[in-house]
This record gives structure tokens, sequence and C-alpha cells, in this order.
């Protein structure tokens, strides 16, 4: 969701908690701050908006950050989620001495009961958040232990969190806690460092110790002591991140989301390096660590999964059922989790997410381990929460999504998904030719996909007449449903057009009655069977005047000659095609949030990691 950095060392700690807050921007916030302590004050900067805004109100108290002497700080960016993006609810929160300062990703659930409790003993509180709550019971619970008063209020908790303490006492000191919120330890050469992501800090140092639910940390340029909630020492292992700043970087594109979708050739062909078996026809997916029997004991997938990720799972679902004859369900995470779903001892739960870190998704996995599953994950975040709670899983080396909208991602879920399938469709029903024959269509994927990139300029021009719609449809049938149910997604996230996506036969169930000129209908025609039917929809379309666009088959005439302006797609089968085909889908919402003058990598409203329920 927001982001967290800190910072201890001998440094001027400033620049690098700006520095570290801009490099997580990516996630979504709304608001700004930090707090460092200089002279054994503390001092506080706050900023509602972007991080440059922050630059500017920090660049009035010091003029010359260099040489400040302020070596321990915090900073935070805000995503909003008890009282408004004001300066007053942005995070550092002092407690009612200015002693203490926090910083706090997540949702304390029992926040009122805890402020009732302290104002009633005389705290008086600054700011509507769930957070502050937080500093003033660091207060009371202190008694010259910065680490025991963070556990001690911790133990008070109940709800998700992610913090960090500073203390006037503690010139060097930072304790950090986390509960459900992620949080990373990096270890550098007398300095130390901590952010919710790797991204915020792996400019400084690419080691870094991923803490678990309920871990402690005090943390000075020196010394990292890491504590359960119960006060006893834990080990955690360094580990050493490959992960390039650069990459993390726009690369001459004009926005991350154009970057994103024009590294899909290569983001997919990272998905599936390594992971063919050329001489069985299957795939290797040695995370998933099941041998042959047990992965012959599945009967059964549900997909657990939101957004974006819950449309890849539904294109799964297709791929489990048809290739590997296993019966799949999806289902939305939120729902799962407070459902009381029936996990048999031979049900797989798979749980897909970009980030690793989706609350909901988290706590379906959580849900299905505790029914006995076999519960594995597709994620793209190394050391996420679900990658490491699952223990078993696929990650898609797709390198940082940055973009808020997801885009690269989502091809490689589909396509590990695709995988997937292979692994359990040769260990059931699938014969060797007809696996060497989905190997050959996967290995293929990237070159489809660049053919479609190589198209942009006809699909920015097609996107600039339909700019200024203000309702749009997406319809398909078989896998390119959930592909029209991501074209529709992707549009509403970034033009801020209401956008649906629609079975195309259910159009007329309901949605019909709202066709009319003023009303796009995006159809996904490509030629692969049901194609006859999806005709028949847009002719019922066009009867209701609807201007219609198509994705369709390169050379497609009979689509080309019915509809208003085409998408063509690489010629493919039916199992590959919602890969292209969301690219071109992915182009066309670009372009017309472009054309709308919308700001595409921070939509307004959304978080790229959605670490709240
Ligand atoms: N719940 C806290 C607030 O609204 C923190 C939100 C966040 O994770 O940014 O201030």
């Amino acid at each position: 969701m927001c982001g967290i950095v800190g910072y201890t060392g001998k440094r001027c700690s400033i620049t690098t908690l700006l520095d570290g807050l801009a490099r997580l921007e990516y996630r979504g916030y709304d608001s700004a701050g930090l707090a460092v302590l200089e002279d054994g004050q503390l001092k506080l900067v706050k900023s509602v908006g972007k991080v440059k805004n922050l630059k500017k109100n920090v660049a009035a108290t010091w003029p010359n950050p260099e040489k400040c002497t302020a070596s321990t700080g915090i900073a935070h960016t805000r995503w909003a989620t008890h009282g408004e993006p004001t300066e007053a609810n942005a995070h550092p929160h002092l407690d009612g001495s200015g002693k203490f300062a926090i910083v706090h990703n997540g949702i304390i659930d029992n926040y009122l009961d805890l402020r009732k409790h302290l104002q009633e003993q005389g705290c008086v509180f600054k700011s509507e958040t769930d957070s502050e709550v937080l500093a003033h019971l660091i207060h009371q619970c202190y008694e010259g232990d910065l680490l025991h008063a963070a556990a001690a209020a911790s133990k008070k908790l109940k709800g998700t969190f992610g913090f960090a303490v500073i203390c006037t006492d503690k010139p060097e000191e930072i304790a950090v806690a986390r509960r459900g919120s992620p949080l990373v330890i990096g270890v550098g050469n007398n300095e130390t460092l901590i952010a919710s992501d790797i991204a915020a800090i792996a400019a400084y140092t690419k080691r870094v110790i991923f803490l678990n639910d309920d871990d402690l940390a005090l943390i000075t340029p020196d010394k990292i002591d890491i504590r359960n909630i119960e006060n006893v020492p834990v080990s955690r292992e360094i580990a050493k991140i490959d992960w390039d700043v650069a990459a993390a970087e726009k690369n001459g594109y004009e926005h991350f989301m154009l970057k994103e979708i024009f590294e899909q050739p290569e983001a997919v062909a990272n998905t599936i390096r390594g992971r063919f078996d050329n001489k069985v026809f299957t795939s290797i997916m040695s995370g998933l660590n099941m041998s042959p029997d047990e992965l012959a004991s599945v009967k059964r997938i549900v997909i657990a999964a939101c957004g974006t990720s819950m449309n890849a799972g539904m294109v799964g679902e297709y791929y489990f059922e048809d290739i590997a004859g296993i019966p799949t369900e999806v289902e939305q995470a939120a729902e799962f989790r407070y459902r009381n779903p029936i996990i048999e001892d031979n049900t797989m739960v798979l749980a897909i997410s970009q980030s690793g870190e989706t609350a909901d998704t988290l706590a379906a996995v959580r849900e299905a381990k505790n029914k006995g599953g076999i519960v594995a994950a597709i994620n793209n975040v190394v050391g996420s929460t679900i990658a490491r709670e699952t223990g078993r899983g696929i990650y898609l080396h797709a390198g940082p999504e940055i973009g808020v909208a997801s885009t690269k991602a989502f091809t490689c879920q589909v396509t590990a998904l695709l995988l997937m399938a292979l692994l359990f469709g040769r260990n059931r029903r699938l014969e060797r030719h007809e696996g060497k024959n989905l190997i050959n269509d996967i290995k293929n994927i990237p070159e489809l996909i660049k053919q479609v990139l190589a198209r942009a300029g006809e699909i920015e021009k097609i996107a600039k007449k339909y700019a200024k719609a203000e309702n749009f449809f997406f319809i398909g049938r078989g896998c390119l449903y959930p592909t029209a149910l991501e074209g529709a997604l992707k549009l509403k996230e970034i033009s801020y057009i209401h956008a649906e996506g629609y079975h195309a036969a259910e159009l007329k169930h309901g949605p019909i009655a709202l066709l009319e000129e003023n009303v796009p209908v995006l159809a996904l025609a490509n030629d692969i069977p049901g194609k006859d039917k999806i005709i028949a929809n847009i002719q019922e379309c066009k009867a209701r005047k609807s201007p219609v666009i198509a994705t369709a088959t390169v050379g497609d005439t009979e689509i080309s000659e019915l509809t208003d302006d085409i998408l063509w797609i690489p010629h493919c089968s039916s199992f590959i095609a919602p890969i292209p085909t969301v690219v071109a889908l992915q182009l066309f919402s670009y372009y017309i949030a472009k054309e709308r003058g919308c700001e595409i990598d921070q939509p307004r409203n959304l978080a790229k990691s959605v670490t709240v329920e």
C-alpha cells in the first residue's frame, strides 16, 4: 500500500529518506512525511500530495541537507484509510510529549477502544488516524528500552501493521515491528535501513533481512537485534538481492506502464525460461515441490485472487479444466476468506497476487492452510509474505512492475498458469505430442507479443477516436471472456471511463439496454472456436447503433467488414490468444488515457499493493 523508509548511519538521513520515498511512489499514496533526530530534538516535515511537495517543505527547513547532522530518521508515504489525506493526518505522528515519532502501514482495528482509553488518561490526539494511538501507546509502555516499548504496544494492537519508531533518548536507534504489512531491513556498512519494500533501499545495499509477522527489531548503524513479540531473540537470514535499480526506472518511455507493456516479450521469456522438460514434454516447476504422485492426487483446484490476478485466474480455469481435466473454480479472495470454503485433502488452493502482499489473498492462504489444503502461490515479488507463507509456488520473474495498473504481471501470470496446466495435463490425460505442441505454442508467445507491439501506432490512432467515450463494453467468449474483463478493468483504472466486461452472450440479458451510438463495444472476435457466435453478438450491438471495435486475427476480412475498427492480433490457438489480445487492449487503454491527460502510472484512488481488506 503506502511505504515506510528508515535510516540510521553516519550520513545525514534526509536525502536517503526522500530518495527511498520517491522509489516507493509506485505503491500509490496521497501524502508524505518524515521525522529525524537532530541535536537531540525531533524534527518533523509533512505534506499533502506527492513526494516532490515534501521535498519543497524539507528544503525550507534544511536549505543544505548535506550539512545537516540528522543521521537517524523515518519517513512515510500514506494511503489514507482513517481520516482524509491532510497534513495533520500524514505520518509521522508524535506522542503528547514530543519524544516519540512513529510511522505506520496498515490498519489498527481496535484503535477506537485504544484511543478512548488513552484519552481518558489525558492523551490529546492531533489526527483522525488509527495510527496515532501507536505513538501514545509506545510512550506509555516506555521504561527506557525502545524495543520493549514497541513490543508491549504491539501486543495491544489488533489489525495489521508495519511500524517504525524513533525516540529523542536514543539518537541512533529505530525500533520496528510487523504484523501483516511488509518490512525489510537493509544491512549496510555502518548504516542500517528499513523499508516496506526493497525498491526503496536497493540503491544502498543488496543485503536484506525479511521480517516475519510478529517480529520486532532494534536497529542501529552497526547492530540489528531481532526478537519475537515475547522478547525472545530470533535469527533471520541475510538474503542477497539481485534487484537492478535501473530496472525500476523509465528507460526513455513516457510512463512506466508503457515501458512495462513493451517489456512483455522479455518478461514472458523470463517466466518460461528453464521451465520445459523437452524429453517428457512437460514443464519443470521445482518451486511447487510436488512429486508426480502428489500432482496426481489433486482432484480440484480453487484459485483465490483479486482484481487483475483474478482475471488471470479465470483464464487459468479454462486451462486447468481443458488441458488437465481438473475441476477448477475461481474465487474472489475476499469472499473465500469469510465464506467457510470447503477444502478437502486433495484440493489445491492457488493464490495469485502480483505483489504477494495482497491482504485478502494472504488471508485466503491462511484460511486454506488452516483447513489442510495444498496451498501454492503465483507471484512476482521474491520473499513476499504470500510466497513465504505458502512455501510452494511459482515466481513470475517479470521484474518490478511500477505502473499501478498491472500489465506484464498479468501476461506472466497467464503464462505461468499455462505452464502449470501443462504440468498437470502431462501428469494425467495430455499425450506426448499434445505436450510438445503446447510447449511450442508457449515458446512462441514472446514473438506474438512483439507482433502486437509493432502495431502500437495503429492502436494509438484508433484509441484517439474513442477517447471521448464515457461508457464502454468489452465482450468475449471462452478464454477471451476473462480477457474482456481485464480489458475493461484496464480502461477504467487508467482512463476513468466507465467500462464493463461481459460474456458476449450475457449482453442481451440486461446491459444491451444501455447500447446506443455513444457507447462503443470492444468485441474480442479472434479466429478461434466461438467466432461465429461472437459475430452474432456484434450484429446485435450494431443493430443498437453502438460503434464496434474488434480484435481479429490478422487477415480476417469477415470481421473487418462487420466492424468500425480493428486491433489486429497474430494467428494463435485459443489457449494462447488471451496474451497477445490483452497486450492490444493494454495499449488501447494506455493511449486513451494519454489522450485524456490522465495520470497513468498512479491513477487516482488506486494503490499498487493492496494491503488492506
Ligand atoms: N491506517 C493508517 C492511516 O490511515 C495508515 C495507512 C497506510 O498504510 O498508509 O493513516
